[in-house]
Formats: C-alpha cells, structure tokens, sequence
C-alpha cells in the first residue's frame, strides 16, 4: 500500500481539492490519503484558541464567524449535488457550533487542542464526501482511533500499527482510505497532536506502521532543493537523498519536510517521495536508505542560532568536563546543536535562549562564559566519507571571505557544518552555490 499526504495548500480550495482526486485516480492499487487542513484553517484555530485564553469573545465569534463563511462558500464550489451539499452543510454547522461552544465555558490546553483539531477533521470529511458524490469508492479512517502519543508525547508506533490495522480490517474493499494529518491522541484518551506541521509525520508514521512500499508527501515545490530558494537565484532538485542526508536538511532549515517525519519511514526503510502537485510528472525528491549519488548534493540554514562558550583551565587534562557542562543542558530540557572543543574551551550552540540566564549562571561555575546571538548554521550535505578528500576544501574556498565562528566536520559522514553570523547568511549560500554547485 501506497501513502500520499497532501499539505494545506493542496487542499486549499474546492478547486484544489478535486486536482488532489485527479491525482490520487492515477493509483490502480487501493491508497491511504492523509490531508492537512485547508491551508490558513489551523493558523485561525491558533488564533480563536488565544482569543478564548484572553477571554475575548467577541474576537473569537468573528474569527469563528468568518472562517465559517469561507467553509460553506467553498462546499458551494466543491459539490454539485444537493443531497450532499445539504450534508456538507450539516457537517459545517456541526463543527462551527462546537467551536463556539467554547466560548461559553472554560479554556484551558485541553480545549485548545481540540480546537486545533477541527481543521483537520473538517477537510478531511469534506474530501471523502466529494470522493463519494464522483462515485469513488472511499471511506474515512479517523486518526483519532490509531493515532496515538505516548507519556514522553512521542508517537507509539506499536499502538498505532495494532489499531491502524484493525481499522482497515473493518474497513475492507475500498480504494481510498482518507485519515487526518496532524491530529492524535494522548495516553489519556485526550485529542492532542504531533506539532505544528505534523501532517508529514502522520503520513511517515502510517508509512512504517504498515511497512508501506511508498509515502509520497505532495507539495507545490519539486522535491527536495540543493539550496534555499528564498535566499539565491538559481537551485535545483536533489534527486536522491539518503534517510540521514534528508534528516539533516529537514533539520536545518529545508522548510519542504517537516524534521522528524524521516524517524519513522527510516526505521522500517520506507521510501519516502517529495512530489509537486503543480507539476505531478517532475521526478521531485526520493529518499531511500542507500541513496546513489556522491558528493556534495545540498546547503540549508537554520537562523535563530546561540553559541556558548565556556573557557575553563579545569578541562586541561581533565576527565568528566564535558559530561558537568551537558547536564547543564540537560536539566534545562535544552538541545545542544553543533559543538567543538579545544583542549582549554568547549563552544557549543542552542536554538533557544529560553532557559539561557540560568544555564549561563550556572556554566560560570566552571569557567568564563561568552555568548553569541543571532548565529546561522549552515549545513552542507552529502557524501563527505572520511576517506574522500576535497570536499572540505571547496567549502572553505567558497566561504574565503566570510568570518566562521565555528566548524564541526566528522561527526557523520554526511554532513559539515559551519557557523556564522546571520547577517552573514545570505553571502554565505550564495557562496557556496557558486563553488559548490557552479551557480
Ligand atoms: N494543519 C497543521 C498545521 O498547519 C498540520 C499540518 O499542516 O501539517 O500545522
Ligand atoms: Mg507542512
């Protein structure tokens, strides 16, 4: 079985919605369909959801109102019949006065959750409801009985594999399954999700749970792109991308994939493919466990970026150094990034400053601490085995005239990672477009 996930823009109007079944009609094997929400949807959720924090009900009944005109506008466009029209209609009312209803009582996280997860639930409904009207015979999986998070709000695979498959059990002979992204439950039975954008995780996680032979996740971009296209003129698709080449990418700032929907396809070596609905025969991206290609294959940035220095003579020959300044880390739940050390000073980066204050007062214990705000990593990906040779020459030619704060290569195979001034940022990806891709 086959997996085809489909972002809010693919499901953005009724217009876009029937170019997503003419898509999935290309399939002669049965598919499961996993839809975001109409894209803008989740962010209004986001939006009533603070105005019922901050008790501003009459905010939330226009932001409510207005979202629910846009929805019954494009059921017009979406149906022909009246008989389902009439039943999108219903579905509409259904939603919308649920979420209103939240305005009459108390608001806490739990409640947001629940709001979030309308939009899913309401594209999704109104998809297989115009697959129905065309006669495609289709039937709703809903994410809530198989999706599940565990107490660590990690996706429980075993859960889901067991509860998915009961659910196709009971749902036999159809050609298209639809399922919602992003939504789930908790260990407590609650509604709750996998994180903004967590729709690519869904359709990863259905992907392994079913040891799929494919996921396809449907953009608007062609595949997976050696560079970031907001920032340099010229970029192209990668064709082929290993599971840890495209985890590093997705990490560090390719926007096409959300960062930990690889996890789940590479446990079970599921393929995944990135495809553009604008233009459904472009190759766009495959990634697979040994993907072909050597070299160097692409450049992301991540903004946003800490660096912290600690300076100590105590780690001069010392044992255990290093392990006293990650517990640091550790106990203020912040993710250390890249790192190098020197025999005297270990300078490592964060992408919070969250618990910063604290974490420096306490590092001082160890030695002096210097930071640095508003650093940019910059990731180069790629075959970079430790018996080829050039490779980190041509990223150091190309980064001659710009200031590196710090470098970190051999960790893996597969990735050389810089640090710099983000106002260094674009000059830095133009420059390694020209010396490492000949733009
Ligand atoms: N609708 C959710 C969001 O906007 C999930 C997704 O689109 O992936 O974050
Ligand atoms: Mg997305």
């Amino acid at each position: 079985m086959k997996i085809l996930k489909f972002g809010g823009t693919s499901v953005g109007s009724a217009d876009r919605m029937k170019s997503v079944v003419d898509l999935i009609k290309k399939n002669t094997e049965p598919v499961i369909v996993v839809l975001s929400a109409m894209s803008g949807t989740t962010n209004n959720l986001v939006e009533l959801a603070t105005n019922l924090y901050a008790k501003n009900n009459a905010k939330a009944n226009e932001i409510i109102s207005t979202l629910e005109n846009k929805y019954k506008q494009e059921i017009k466009n979406l149906y022909k019949t009246e008989t389902v029209l009439q039943k999108a209609a219903h579905l509409i009312t259904y939603h919308f006065d649920y979420l209103r209803s939240f305005t009459l009582d108390m608001f806490t996280v739990n409640e947001e959750k629940a709001i979030l997860a309308q939009g899913e639930l309401l594209s999704t409904a109104m998809f297989q409801f115009y697959l129905e009207e065309i006669g495609e015979k289709s039937v709703l999986l809903p994410a809530l009985n198989f999706m599940r998070i565990d107490d660590n709000e990690e996706p429980d695979l075993t859960y889901i594999e067991t509860h998915l498959k009961q659910e196709l059990e009971k749902n036999k002979g159809f050609n298209f399954y639809i399922t919602q992204g992003f939504i789930c439950r908790n260990i407590f039975g609650e509604i709750d999700n996998l994180k903004r954008g967590g729709s690519d995780y869904t359709a990863s996680l259905i992907g392994a749970a079913l040891q799929a032979t494919e996921i396809q996740i449907w953009t608007d971009i062609d595949g997976m792109h050696n560079n970031d296209p907001r920032v340099v003129n010229k970029t192209h698709p990668i064709e082929q991308l290993s599971f840890d080449e495209a985890a590093e990418l997705a990490y560090f700032g390719a926007k096409i994939l959300h960062p930990t929907c690889i996890l789940p396809a590479q446990k079970r070596n599921v393929p995944v493919k990135l495809l553009n609905t604008m233009q459904p025969d472009a190759k766009g991206t495959i990634i697979t466990k040994d993907a072909a290609g050597t070299g160097i294959k692409a450049v992301a940035a991540k903004d946003g970026i800490t660096s912290v220095s600690i300076k100590s003579g105590r780690m001069l020959l010392a044992y255990g150094f290093l392990r006293s300044v990650f517990e640091v880390f550790e106990r203020h739940k912040t993710p250390i990034d890249m790192i190098t050390t020197s025999e005297v000073a270990v300078s490592l980066t964060i992408d919070t400053d969250k618990h910063l204050k604290d974490i420096v007062e306490e590092l001082e214990k160890f030695g002096q601490v210097s930071i640095d705000k508003d650093q940019t990593i910059i990731c180069i990906v790629g075959d970079v085995s430790f018996d080829k040779t050039g490779y980190a020459q041509k990223v150091f030619n190309a980064l001659s005239e710009i200031p590196v704060r710090m470098i970190s290569y051999g960790g893996s195979e597969y990735n050389i990672s810089v640090l710099v001034k983000s106002e260094y940022k674009k000059q830095a990806l133009q420059a390694l477009n020209a010396g490492l891709f000949n733009y």
